[in-house]
């Protein structure tokens, strides 16, 4: 026996009685996946850390170009010039935890990066943050291989 010309399929297989559980069934499977949906938005958003190359490409722009203090408060250092971390330095995410690209983070000392927690001194360190990322910037179109000389 032939199968039937497409024109005949049925999208929903079955006697037309069947036709509205399956209207239903999809209802039901769309609210879920919407339920689903504004649960993961919801959810806190797992914190990324910095990959290793990253963490190197900010302590040697630091370095070279902050002297190895911290961009931020200018005066503790986070670095050294054998590319080690110095004092309390930590990584952070200026944007949100999730974005973790160099151009999305610095290396700043512990104290700052409490501090950067409340809105009002983040917005006012925000010039030091986007002069930090405009020195950062020629390592990264440059290739760091040639400026890490
Ligand atoms: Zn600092």
């Amino acid at each position: 026996m032939n199968p039937p010309p497409e024109d005949q399929l049925e999208l929903f297989p079955g006697p037309p009685e069947n036709h509205g559980a399956l209207d239903q069934m999809q209802r039901e499977i769309r609210f879920v996946s919407e339920t689903v949906a504004t649960i993961l938005d919801s959810l806190p958003v797992q914190r990324r850390p910095l990959s290793d190359s990253t963490k190197a490409l900010h302590v040697r722009v630091t370095w070279l170009r902050r002297n190895g203090y911290c961009p931020c408060c200018q005066q503790l250092k986070v670095c050294t010039a054998e590319g080690k971390l110095a004092g309390a330095a930590e990584f952070d995410h200026w944007y949100a935890r999730h974005r973790n690209g160099p151009e999305e983070t610095w290396l700043v000392c512990a104290s700052c990066n409490r501090s950067l927690e409340a809105t009002h001194y983040k917005a006012s360190i925000r010039s030091a943050f986007e002069s930090y990322q405009l020195a950062l910037r020629p390592f990264l179109t440059a290739g760091q291989a040639e400026l890490f000389q």
